[in-house]
């Protein structure tokens, strides 16, 4: 069931109805409980010694890989940002992408090129990756992912453009039924002047290492 829903903003901590608040040692407990019972529904005995710490494990990688939800980008960059006049393309490649598909709760992983064209403002470049990040540790979908990259520098830099390319492999895709293990997922997202032709074929052709047209 890969029925498309309207993308909630996980965000912001407004006013979501169905948030669950729990304390935190309650909720640790109710996910361990769910992990434990989805190994019974696999025919698993929770209770052998390989998987008797295994609900705990989940619990917190899980936490781990959706930490994104309670990151903010103002935030990462806020002591980042400087007045700046280069006014040539600053672009950083192959940022490592690891993230969760929301559709089967598998990972996807691979890379992320993300360039923009200042607009008297820059930001430490090590922030970067950390952008992507906010967004890469939720449940996501690559589509979305490019998007909300793209979309957050645009905010906090107030850029001439961005240009976010991410290229990834999906276990989802990998390992399921299709087994398409060697087909990749490019996704772009093109923002102000990247979407002139000279701007967004100089960095797809950056992106792609000159690839693209291959
Ligand atoms: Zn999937």
């Amino acid at each position: 069931m890969d029925k498309q829903q309207p993308a909630r903003d996980l965000s912001k901590n407004d006013t979501e109805p169905k948030v669950v608040r729990l304390t935190p040692a309650a909720s640790e407990m109710e996910f361990q409980q769910l992990v434990r019972r989805m190994l019974e529904l696999l025919g698993e005995e929770p209770e052998r010694d390989g998987l008797a710490r295994t609900p705990a494990r989940v619990e917190s990688a899980f936490r781990w890989l959706t930490r994104g939800y309670n990151d903010s980008v103002p935030d990462i960059v806020r002591e980042a940002i400087f007045e700046e006049p280069h006014d040539s393309m600053i672009m950083v490649r192959d940022i490592e992408v690891y993230s969760m598909c929301e559709h089967h709760l598998l990972p996807f992983f691979g890379k992320a090129h993300v360039a923009y064209l200042p607009n008297g403002k820059i930001v430490g470049l090590s922030k970067i990756p950390r952008v992507v990040d906010v967004f890469a540790r939720r449940l996501q979908l690559q589509e979305r992912l490019t998007d909300q990259v793209a979309d957050a520098l645009v905010e906090v830099l107030e850029p001439r453009g961005v240009g976010v390319v991410i290229e990834a492999y999906h276990l989802c895709m990998m390992m399921r039924g299709v087994e398409k293990q060697h087909s990749k997922t490019v996704t772009s997202a093109l923002r102000g002047s990247f979407l002139d032709d000279k701007t967004r074929d100089e960095f797809l052709r950056l992106a792609h290492g000159g690839s693209w047209l291959e």
